[in-house]
Protein backbone atom coordinates (compact mmCIF):
# COMPACT_ATOMS: atom_id res chain seq x y z
CA UNK A 1 0.00 0.00 0.00
CA UNK A 2 1.25 3.71 -0.61
CA UNK A 3 0.03 6.67 1.41
CA UNK A 4 0.88 9.99 1.22
CA UNK A 5 1.77 12.04 4.42
CA UNK A 6 0.90 15.51 4.41
CA UNK A 7 2.95 17.62 6.42
CA UNK A 8 1.79 20.85 7.48
CA UNK A 9 2.94 22.06 11.20
CA UNK A 10 4.35 19.18 12.30
CA UNK A 11 8.08 19.80 9.97
CA UNK A 12 10.22 16.49 11.83
CA UNK A 13 10.69 12.62 11.76
CA UNK A 14 10.62 11.74 14.37
CA UNK A 15 7.26 11.37 16.84
CA UNK A 16 5.00 11.98 13.77
CA UNK A 17 2.54 9.58 13.79
CA UNK A 18 1.35 10.43 10.49
CA UNK A 19 4.75 9.36 9.07
CA UNK A 20 5.42 6.28 11.50
CA UNK A 21 2.26 4.41 10.77
CA UNK A 22 2.53 5.39 6.99
CA UNK A 23 6.18 3.45 6.86
CA UNK A 24 4.64 0.68 8.77
CA UNK A 25 1.96 0.15 6.58
CA UNK A 26 4.09 0.18 2.94
CA UNK A 27 5.15 2.93 0.61
CA UNK A 28 5.55 6.82 1.73
CA UNK A 29 4.99 9.78 -0.31
CA UNK A 30 5.84 12.66 1.60
CA UNK A 31 3.80 16.11 0.66
CA UNK A 32 4.00 19.49 1.83
CA UNK A 33 1.26 22.08 0.26
CA UNK A 34 1.77 25.48 0.07
CA UNK A 35 -2.31 26.76 0.02
CA UNK A 36 -2.11 30.05 2.14
CA UNK A 37 -5.34 31.16 1.22
CA UNK A 38 -6.16 28.30 3.48
CA UNK A 39 -5.58 29.41 6.37
CA UNK A 40 -8.24 31.96 5.80
CA UNK A 41 -8.00 35.56 7.43
CA UNK A 42 -4.63 33.96 9.41
CA UNK A 43 -2.41 33.30 6.46
CA UNK A 44 1.10 32.72 7.06
CA UNK A 45 2.89 36.26 8.04
CA UNK A 46 6.26 37.50 6.92
CA UNK A 47 8.15 36.18 10.02
CA UNK A 48 6.64 32.64 9.52
CA UNK A 49 7.34 32.17 5.67
CA UNK A 50 10.56 32.88 6.76
CA UNK A 51 11.12 30.51 9.19
CA UNK A 52 9.41 27.73 6.89
CA UNK A 53 11.54 28.26 4.25
CA UNK A 54 14.18 27.39 6.64
CA UNK A 55 12.51 24.66 8.07
CA UNK A 56 11.23 22.61 4.70
CA UNK A 57 15.13 22.87 3.75
CA UNK A 58 15.57 20.96 6.76
CA UNK A 59 12.89 18.73 6.22
CA UNK A 60 13.59 17.62 2.92
CA UNK A 61 17.15 17.03 3.83
CA UNK A 62 16.02 14.94 6.67
CA UNK A 63 14.06 12.87 4.77
CA UNK A 64 16.66 12.28 2.07
CA UNK A 65 18.86 11.10 4.53
CA UNK A 66 16.76 8.75 5.66
CA UNK A 67 15.71 7.33 2.27
CA UNK A 68 13.23 9.38 1.16
CA UNK A 69 12.25 12.92 0.02
CA UNK A 70 9.56 15.44 0.15
CA UNK A 71 7.63 16.58 -2.86
CA UNK A 72 6.39 19.83 -2.27
CA UNK A 73 3.36 21.38 -4.25
CA UNK A 74 1.32 24.16 -4.93
CA UNK A 75 -2.42 24.54 -3.43
CA UNK A 76 -5.22 23.91 -3.47
CA UNK A 77 -4.57 21.22 -1.05
CA UNK A 78 -7.40 19.08 -2.32
CA UNK A 79 -6.43 18.88 -5.86
CA UNK A 80 -2.96 18.07 -5.07
CA UNK A 81 -4.00 15.20 -3.30
CA UNK A 82 -6.15 14.14 -5.66
CA UNK A 83 -3.82 13.94 -8.64
CA UNK A 84 -0.76 12.62 -6.08
CA UNK A 85 -2.75 9.95 -5.34
CA UNK A 86 -3.54 9.36 -9.21
CA UNK A 87 -0.17 10.00 -10.46
CA UNK A 88 1.43 7.46 -7.60
CA UNK A 89 -1.97 4.92 -7.09
CA UNK A 90 -1.67 6.19 -3.35
CA UNK A 91 -5.57 4.76 -1.36
CA UNK A 92 -4.40 6.67 1.55
CA UNK A 93 -3.49 10.16 2.75
CA UNK A 94 -2.42 10.29 6.52
CA UNK A 95 -2.01 14.21 8.18
CA UNK A 96 -1.29 15.12 12.09
CA UNK A 97 -4.44 16.98 13.21
CA UNK A 98 -4.66 20.61 13.08
CA UNK A 99 -6.73 22.80 14.99
CA UNK A 100 -6.78 26.10 13.45
CA UNK A 101 -10.38 26.38 12.65
CA UNK A 102 -9.93 27.56 8.79
CA UNK A 103 -7.90 24.13 8.43
CA UNK A 104 -9.64 22.38 10.43
CA UNK A 105 -13.18 22.78 8.55
CA UNK A 106 -10.99 22.63 5.24
CA UNK A 107 -9.86 19.38 6.59
CA UNK A 108 -13.33 18.10 7.07
CA UNK A 109 -14.07 19.10 3.67
CA UNK A 110 -11.17 17.22 1.85
CA UNK A 111 -11.82 14.27 3.67
CA UNK A 112 -15.24 13.83 2.34
CA UNK A 113 -13.82 14.79 -1.48
CA UNK A 114 -10.89 12.19 -0.34
CA UNK A 115 -13.56 9.27 0.55
CA UNK A 116 -15.93 10.16 -2.50
CA UNK A 117 -13.19 8.82 -4.79
CA UNK A 118 -12.33 6.10 -2.66
CA UNK A 119 -9.21 7.19 -0.88
CA UNK A 120 -9.07 6.17 2.95
CA UNK A 121 -7.63 9.14 5.24
CA UNK A 122 -6.24 8.66 8.64
CA UNK A 123 -5.24 11.57 11.16
CA UNK A 124 -3.58 11.32 14.50
CA UNK A 125 -3.04 13.42 17.56
CA UNK A 126 0.37 15.04 17.80
CA UNK A 127 0.14 18.93 17.96
CA UNK A 128 -0.96 18.53 21.73
CA UNK A 129 -0.45 16.05 24.71
CA UNK A 130 -4.40 15.56 24.50
CA UNK A 131 -7.01 15.41 22.72
CA UNK A 132 -8.92 18.84 23.59
CA UNK A 133 -12.17 16.67 24.43
CA UNK A 134 -10.27 14.78 26.92
CA UNK A 135 -10.16 16.72 29.39
CA UNK A 136 -13.72 17.97 30.71
CA UNK A 137 -15.53 20.11 33.66
CA UNK A 138 -17.68 17.91 36.25
CA UNK A 139 -20.49 19.32 34.16
CA UNK A 140 -19.44 17.66 30.73
CA UNK A 141 -17.98 21.31 29.13
CA UNK A 142 -14.52 22.97 28.26
CA UNK A 143 -12.82 24.55 31.21
CA UNK A 144 -12.48 28.49 31.32
CA UNK A 145 -10.41 28.54 33.99
CA UNK A 146 -6.75 27.38 33.91
CA UNK A 147 -6.08 25.88 37.11
CA UNK A 148 -8.92 23.88 37.75
CA UNK A 149 -8.19 23.09 33.91
CA UNK A 150 -4.21 21.88 34.61
CA UNK A 151 -5.15 20.00 37.98
CA UNK A 152 -8.16 17.92 35.55
CA UNK A 153 -5.31 17.07 33.19
CA UNK A 154 -2.87 15.98 35.39
CA UNK A 155 -5.07 13.51 36.62
CA UNK A 156 -6.58 12.35 33.01
CA UNK A 157 -3.78 12.60 30.46
CA UNK A 158 -1.53 9.95 30.62
CA UNK A 159 1.51 11.14 27.87
CA UNK A 160 2.74 7.92 26.05
CA UNK A 161 6.38 7.59 25.07
CA UNK A 162 7.56 9.37 21.72
CA UNK A 163 7.62 7.72 18.50
CA UNK A 164 11.22 6.99 16.78
CA UNK A 165 11.80 8.14 13.25
CA UNK A 166 10.95 5.97 10.46
CA UNK A 167 13.89 4.29 8.50
CA UNK A 168 12.27 4.96 4.94
CA UNK A 169 14.70 3.62 2.47
CA UNK A 170 12.69 0.29 1.61
CA UNK A 171 9.13 2.52 1.46
CA UNK A 172 9.82 4.47 -1.67
CA UNK A 173 7.34 4.32 -4.71
CA UNK A 174 8.82 3.42 -7.82
CA UNK A 175 8.74 6.69 -9.43
CA UNK A 176 8.44 9.40 -7.70
CA UNK A 177 5.72 12.42 -8.48
CA UNK A 178 7.02 16.00 -9.74
CA UNK A 179 7.86 18.93 -7.06
CA UNK A 180 8.59 22.24 -7.46
CA UNK A 181 11.64 23.78 -5.51
CA UNK A 182 11.10 24.93 -2.12
CA UNK A 183 11.94 28.43 -3.33
CA UNK A 184 9.67 28.58 -5.63
CA UNK A 185 7.66 28.93 -3.20
CA UNK A 186 8.90 32.63 -2.59
CA UNK A 187 8.70 32.52 0.77
CA UNK A 188 11.63 34.38 1.53
CA UNK A 189 11.12 38.46 2.37
CA UNK A 190 12.02 40.79 -0.53
CA UNK A 191 14.03 43.46 0.37
CA UNK A 192 15.67 41.34 2.60
CA UNK A 193 14.80 42.19 6.62
CA UNK A 194 15.67 38.60 7.93
CA UNK A 195 19.27 39.53 9.33
CA UNK A 196 17.97 39.55 12.68
CA UNK A 197 16.03 36.19 12.51
CA UNK A 198 19.73 34.53 11.37
CA UNK A 199 21.76 35.17 13.71
CA UNK A 200 19.57 33.88 16.26
CA UNK A 201 17.25 30.92 15.01
CA UNK A 202 18.20 27.65 13.30
CA UNK A 203 15.17 26.51 12.00
CA UNK A 204 14.58 22.32 12.01
CA UNK A 205 14.18 19.37 14.04
CA UNK A 206 18.04 18.82 14.50
CA UNK A 207 18.13 22.89 15.85
CA UNK A 208 14.69 21.74 18.39
CA UNK A 209 16.16 18.84 19.49
CA UNK A 210 19.44 21.18 20.55
CA UNK A 211 17.63 23.93 22.18
CA UNK A 212 15.67 20.80 24.45
CA UNK A 213 18.58 19.43 25.45
CA UNK A 214 20.52 22.73 25.92
CA UNK A 215 17.52 23.90 28.11
CA UNK A 216 16.75 20.89 30.19
CA UNK A 217 20.67 20.24 30.66
CA UNK A 218 21.52 24.34 31.88
CA UNK A 219 18.72 26.31 32.52
CA UNK A 220 15.66 24.59 33.35
CA UNK A 221 16.42 24.24 37.22
CA UNK A 222 16.19 27.98 37.35
CA UNK A 223 13.63 28.61 35.18
CA UNK A 224 10.95 29.56 38.17
CA UNK A 225 13.58 32.02 38.75
CA UNK A 226 14.10 33.83 35.46
CA UNK A 227 11.48 33.20 33.84
CA UNK A 228 9.86 36.72 33.95
CA UNK A 229 13.31 38.76 33.30
CA UNK A 230 13.71 39.47 29.67
CA UNK A 231 17.19 40.35 29.72
CA UNK A 232 18.38 37.01 31.02
CA UNK A 233 17.67 33.38 28.86
CA UNK A 234 15.90 31.87 30.98
CA UNK A 235 13.43 30.83 29.01
CA UNK A 236 13.62 27.74 26.37
CA UNK A 237 13.02 29.89 23.06
CA UNK A 238 11.43 26.23 22.00
CA UNK A 239 8.05 28.45 20.89
CA UNK A 240 9.10 28.36 16.84
CA UNK A 241 10.00 25.04 16.93
CA UNK A 242 7.19 23.70 18.51
CA UNK A 243 4.99 26.10 16.07
CA UNK A 244 5.88 24.28 13.27
CA UNK A 245 6.10 20.78 14.52
CA UNK A 246 10.08 20.44 14.32
CA UNK A 247 9.61 19.20 18.16
CA UNK A 248 6.17 17.93 19.54
CA UNK A 249 5.26 18.64 23.23
CA UNK A 250 5.31 15.18 23.89
CA UNK A 251 9.02 14.94 23.32
CA UNK A 252 9.53 17.69 25.23
CA UNK A 253 7.68 16.43 27.85
CA UNK A 254 9.37 12.97 27.94
CA UNK A 255 12.93 14.60 27.65
CA UNK A 256 12.11 16.47 30.91
CA UNK A 257 10.40 14.30 33.16
CA UNK A 258 13.22 11.54 31.94
CA UNK A 259 16.54 13.74 32.39
CA UNK A 260 14.97 16.41 34.84
CA UNK A 261 15.40 15.87 38.93
CA UNK A 262 12.26 17.73 40.40
CA UNK A 263 12.58 21.00 41.11
CA UNK A 264 10.60 24.31 41.06
CA UNK A 265 11.93 24.96 37.83
CA UNK A 266 11.05 22.06 36.05
CA UNK A 267 7.83 21.74 37.39
CA UNK A 268 6.96 25.73 36.71
CA UNK A 269 8.24 25.00 32.92
CA UNK A 270 5.62 22.24 32.36
CA UNK A 271 3.00 24.66 33.70
CA UNK A 272 4.19 26.46 31.06
CA UNK A 273 3.20 23.33 28.32
CA UNK A 274 0.40 22.95 30.03
CA UNK A 275 -0.92 26.51 29.17
CA UNK A 276 -0.07 25.81 25.53
CA UNK A 277 -1.98 22.66 26.19
CA UNK A 278 -5.08 24.91 27.31
CA UNK A 279 -4.77 27.30 24.56
CA UNK A 280 -5.13 24.85 22.07
CA UNK A 281 -7.91 23.34 24.45
CA UNK A 282 -10.02 26.42 24.02
CA UNK A 283 -9.49 27.26 20.26
CA UNK A 284 -10.92 23.84 19.47
CA UNK A 285 -13.90 24.44 21.73
CA UNK A 286 -14.01 28.37 21.08
CA UNK A 287 -13.43 28.63 17.54
CA UNK A 288 -14.55 31.65 17.22
CA UNK A 289 -12.69 33.48 19.85
CA UNK A 290 -9.40 34.93 17.25
CA UNK A 291 -11.92 37.40 15.71
CA UNK A 292 -14.59 37.32 18.86
CA UNK A 293 -13.71 38.43 22.33
CA UNK A 294 -14.71 34.83 24.54
CA UNK A 295 -16.68 37.70 27.10
CA UNK A 296 -19.28 38.82 25.15
CA UNK A 297 -19.35 41.80 26.75
CA UNK A 298 -16.43 43.21 25.52
CA UNK A 299 -18.08 43.34 22.17
CA UNK A 300 -19.37 46.35 22.70
CA UNK A 301 -15.68 47.86 24.24
CA UNK A 302 -14.92 51.55 22.94
CA UNK A 303 -11.96 50.84 20.75
CA UNK A 304 -10.17 53.77 19.38
CA UNK A 305 -9.28 53.78 15.83
CA UNK A 306 -6.05 55.87 15.43
CA UNK A 307 -3.56 54.41 12.74
CA UNK A 308 -0.67 57.18 13.60
CA UNK A 309 -0.45 55.56 17.51
CA UNK A 310 -0.72 52.04 16.44
CA UNK A 311 2.01 52.39 13.57
CA UNK A 312 4.51 54.07 17.06
CA UNK A 313 3.27 51.11 18.89
CA UNK A 314 5.22 48.98 16.04
CA UNK A 315 7.85 50.35 15.49
CA UNK A 316 8.91 50.88 19.38
CA UNK A 317 8.63 54.61 19.71
CA UNK A 318 5.91 54.78 22.03
CA UNK A 319 8.49 56.84 24.52
CA UNK A 320 8.31 53.71 27.48
CA UNK A 321 11.48 52.16 27.41
CA UNK A 322 10.16 48.42 27.82
CA UNK A 323 7.75 48.74 25.27
CA UNK A 324 9.51 50.09 22.91
CA UNK A 325 12.59 47.19 23.97
CA UNK A 326 9.73 44.56 23.02
CA UNK A 327 8.59 46.09 20.07
CA UNK A 328 11.92 46.41 18.67
CA UNK A 329 13.35 43.22 19.79
CA UNK A 330 10.25 41.27 17.88
CA UNK A 331 11.16 43.47 14.73
CA UNK A 332 14.86 42.56 15.19
CA UNK A 333 14.28 38.89 15.95
CA UNK A 334 10.96 37.74 14.94
CA UNK A 335 10.49 36.75 19.09
CA UNK A 336 9.66 38.96 22.06
CA UNK A 337 9.92 37.68 25.66
CA UNK A 338 6.90 36.40 27.70
CA UNK A 339 6.72 39.05 30.52
CA UNK A 340 7.40 41.88 27.53
CA UNK A 341 4.73 40.70 25.39
CA UNK A 342 2.67 41.16 27.97
CA UNK A 343 3.71 44.40 28.96
CA UNK A 344 3.30 45.51 25.51
CA UNK A 345 -0.04 43.79 25.24
CA UNK A 346 -1.54 45.80 28.14
CA UNK A 347 0.00 48.95 26.71
CA UNK A 348 -1.94 48.80 23.64
CA UNK A 349 -5.38 47.37 24.35
CA UNK A 350 -5.23 49.10 27.85
CA UNK A 351 -2.96 52.77 27.49
CA UNK A 352 -3.96 53.41 23.99
CA UNK A 353 -7.18 51.70 23.80
CA UNK A 354 -6.58 50.46 20.58
CA UNK A 355 -8.26 46.94 19.72
CA UNK A 356 -6.36 44.14 20.77
CA UNK A 357 -7.01 42.18 17.06
CA UNK A 358 -4.99 44.96 16.31
CA UNK A 359 -1.75 43.72 17.97
CA UNK A 360 -2.96 40.00 17.33
CA UNK A 361 -2.28 40.76 13.48
CA UNK A 362 1.20 42.60 14.29
CA UNK A 363 2.49 39.66 15.89
CA UNK A 364 0.95 37.34 13.45
CA UNK A 365 2.86 38.87 10.80
CA UNK A 366 6.10 39.30 12.74
CA UNK A 367 6.58 36.09 15.14
CA UNK A 368 8.09 33.50 14.23
CA UNK A 369 6.31 31.66 16.59
CA UNK A 370 2.88 32.65 15.77
CA UNK A 371 0.44 30.65 16.59
CA UNK A 372 -3.46 31.00 16.79
CA UNK A 373 -4.22 29.38 19.98
CA UNK A 374 -1.74 30.55 21.89
CA UNK A 375 -1.60 34.19 20.30
CA UNK A 376 -5.47 34.58 20.45
CA UNK A 377 -5.63 33.64 24.31
CA UNK A 378 -2.16 35.81 24.91
CA UNK A 379 -4.07 38.71 23.82
CA UNK A 380 -7.54 38.26 24.99
CA UNK A 381 -5.83 37.86 28.31
CA UNK A 382 -4.13 40.96 27.86
CA UNK A 383 -7.32 42.65 26.64
CA UNK A 384 -9.37 41.23 29.57
CA UNK A 385 -12.17 40.05 27.47
CA UNK A 386 -10.50 36.21 27.51
CA UNK A 387 -10.81 32.75 29.26
CA UNK A 388 -8.77 33.52 32.96
CA UNK A 389 -8.11 36.85 31.49
CA UNK A 390 -6.20 39.71 33.50
CA UNK A 391 -9.27 41.73 35.00
CA UNK A 392 -9.44 44.83 32.79
CA UNK A 393 -8.77 47.23 35.65
CA UNK A 394 -5.46 45.90 36.62
CA UNK A 395 -3.35 47.31 34.10
CA UNK A 396 0.29 47.19 33.79
CA UNK A 397 2.77 50.62 34.28
CA UNK A 398 4.90 50.28 31.92
CA UNK A 399 7.64 52.34 34.37
CA UNK A 400 7.26 49.43 37.19
CA UNK A 401 7.39 46.72 34.92
CA UNK A 402 10.47 47.55 33.87
CA UNK A 403 11.85 48.52 36.88
CA UNK A 404 10.84 45.32 38.91
CA UNK A 405 11.78 42.70 35.93
CA UNK A 406 15.09 44.49 34.28
CA UNK A 407 16.31 45.93 37.34
CA UNK A 408 19.83 46.86 36.01
CA UNK A 409 17.75 48.04 32.66
CA UNK A 410 20.06 45.58 30.72
CA UNK A 411 17.06 44.89 28.47
CA UNK A 412 15.89 48.47 27.50
CA UNK A 413 19.58 49.32 27.04
CA UNK A 414 20.30 46.66 24.40
CA UNK A 415 17.08 47.76 22.53
CA UNK A 416 16.98 51.18 22.94
CA UNK A 417 20.55 52.45 22.19
CA UNK A 418 19.35 56.45 22.02
CA UNK A 419 19.53 55.62 26.22
CA UNK A 420 22.39 53.66 26.63
CA UNK A 421 24.41 56.94 28.18
CA UNK A 422 21.37 57.36 30.73
CA UNK A 423 22.02 56.72 34.49
CA UNK A 424 20.31 53.54 35.25
CA UNK A 425 17.77 55.16 38.00
CA UNK A 426 16.54 56.78 34.89
CA UNK A 427 16.51 53.92 32.14
CA UNK A 428 13.04 53.10 32.27
CA UNK A 429 11.93 56.61 32.72
CA UNK A 430 13.66 59.16 31.00
CA UNK A 431 10.70 61.89 31.25
CA UNK A 432 11.65 61.76 35.04
CA UNK A 433 15.65 62.41 34.25
CA UNK A 434 16.62 66.28 34.98
CA UNK A 435 17.72 68.30 32.02
CA UNK A 436 21.42 68.04 32.97
CA UNK A 437 21.20 64.34 33.39
CA UNK A 438 19.94 64.22 29.96
CA UNK A 439 22.47 66.80 28.29
CA UNK A 440 25.43 65.06 29.89
CA UNK A 441 23.48 61.39 28.75
CA UNK A 442 22.94 62.97 25.14
CA UNK A 443 19.38 62.15 25.21
CA UNK A 444 16.67 65.22 23.87
CA UNK A 445 13.58 63.97 24.90
CA UNK A 446 11.56 64.23 21.28
CA UNK A 447 13.96 64.34 19.11
CA UNK A 448 16.84 61.18 20.09
CA UNK A 449 14.07 59.51 21.94
CA UNK A 450 10.30 60.16 21.43
CA UNK A 451 8.33 61.97 24.80
CA UNK A 452 5.93 59.45 26.02
CA UNK A 453 2.84 58.93 23.81
CA UNK A 454 0.31 59.20 27.04
CA UNK A 455 0.95 59.77 30.27
CA UNK A 456 0.09 56.37 31.94
CA UNK A 457 -2.21 57.68 34.50
CA UNK A 458 -4.14 59.53 32.70
CA UNK A 459 -4.37 56.68 30.01
CA UNK A 460 -5.10 54.47 33.12
CA UNK A 461 -8.23 56.72 34.15
CA UNK A 462 -9.33 57.03 30.78
CA UNK A 463 -9.27 52.91 30.28
CA UNK A 464 -10.86 52.37 33.23
CA UNK A 465 -13.70 55.08 32.05
CA UNK A 466 -14.23 53.07 28.77
CA UNK A 467 -14.41 50.21 31.05
CA UNK A 468 -17.31 51.12 32.98
CA UNK A 469 -19.42 51.57 29.94
CA UNK A 470 -19.84 48.04 29.58
CA UNK A 471 -19.35 47.14 33.10
P1 LIG B 1 9.08 29.09 27.60
O1 LIG B 1 8.87 29.98 28.79
O2 LIG B 1 10.34 28.37 27.50
O3 LIG B 1 7.83 28.07 27.60
C1 LIG B 1 7.88 26.82 26.92
C2 LIG B 1 6.73 26.68 25.98
O4 LIG B 1 5.50 26.72 26.69
C3 LIG B 1 6.65 27.78 24.95
O5 LIG B 1 7.48 27.52 23.86
C4 LIG B 1 5.18 27.75 24.59
O6 LIG B 1 4.88 26.74 23.64
C5 LIG B 1 4.52 27.38 25.91
N1 LIG B 1 4.11 28.61 26.61
C6 LIG B 1 4.85 29.36 27.45
N2 LIG B 1 4.12 30.40 27.91
C7 LIG B 1 2.91 30.29 27.33
C8 LIG B 1 1.72 31.06 27.40
N3 LIG B 1 1.61 32.14 28.18
N4 LIG B 1 0.67 30.68 26.66
C9 LIG B 1 0.73 29.57 25.89
N5 LIG B 1 1.83 28.80 25.77
C10 LIG B 1 2.90 29.16 26.49
N6 LIG B 1 3.19 31.92 22.24
C11 LIG B 1 3.34 31.32 21.04
O7 LIG B 1 3.91 30.23 20.96
N7 LIG B 1 2.85 31.91 19.90
C12 LIG B 1 2.20 33.11 19.93
O8 LIG B 1 1.75 33.60 18.88
C13 LIG B 1 2.09 33.78 21.18
N8 LIG B 1 1.52 35.01 21.26
C14 LIG B 1 1.41 35.62 22.48
C15 LIG B 1 0.79 36.88 22.57
C16 LIG B 1 0.67 37.52 23.78
C17 LIG B 1 0.00 38.89 23.86
C18 LIG B 1 1.15 36.91 24.96
C19 LIG B 1 1.03 37.60 26.29
C20 LIG B 1 1.75 35.67 24.89
C21 LIG B 1 1.88 34.99 23.67
N9 LIG B 1 2.49 33.72 23.57
C22 LIG B 1 2.60 33.12 22.35
C23 LIG B 1 2.88 32.96 24.78
C24 LIG B 1 4.34 33.13 25.23
O9 LIG B 1 4.69 34.49 25.27
C25 LIG B 1 5.34 32.38 24.35
O10 LIG B 1 4.91 31.05 24.17
C26 LIG B 1 6.73 32.35 24.98
O11 LIG B 1 7.20 33.66 25.19
C27 LIG B 1 7.67 31.60 24.05
O12 LIG B 1 8.98 31.63 24.53
P2 LIG B 1 9.70 30.32 25.08
O13 LIG B 1 9.57 29.22 24.09
O14 LIG B 1 11.06 30.72 25.51
O15 LIG B 1 8.78 29.99 26.32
Amino acid sequence: MSTIVWFENDLRLADNPALHRAAVDGNVIPVFIWAPEEHGAWAPGGAHRWWLHHSLYSLAADLESAGSRLVVRKGPSEDVLLSLAEETGASCVAWNDRYEPALRDRDAIIEKRLAAKGINTVRYQSVTLHDPDQVRTGKDGPYRVFTPFWKKFLSVVDVPSGLPRPTLRETSPSEWPNSVSIDELSLLPRPDWAQGLRDTWRPGETGALDVLQSFADESITDYDRRRNLPSHDGTSMLSPHLRHGEISPRQVWNHIMANVPDSDGKESYLREIGWREFSYHLLDHYPSTPQEPLNERFSNFPWMDDDRVLKLWQRGLTGYPIVDAGMRQLWHIGWMHNRVRMVVASFLTKDLLIHWQEGARWFWDTLVDGDLANNTMGWQWAAGSGADAQPFFRIFNPVSQGKRFDPEGAYVRKRNPELVRLPDKYKHCPREAPADVLTDASVELGSDYPLPLVDHAEARRQALTAFETIS
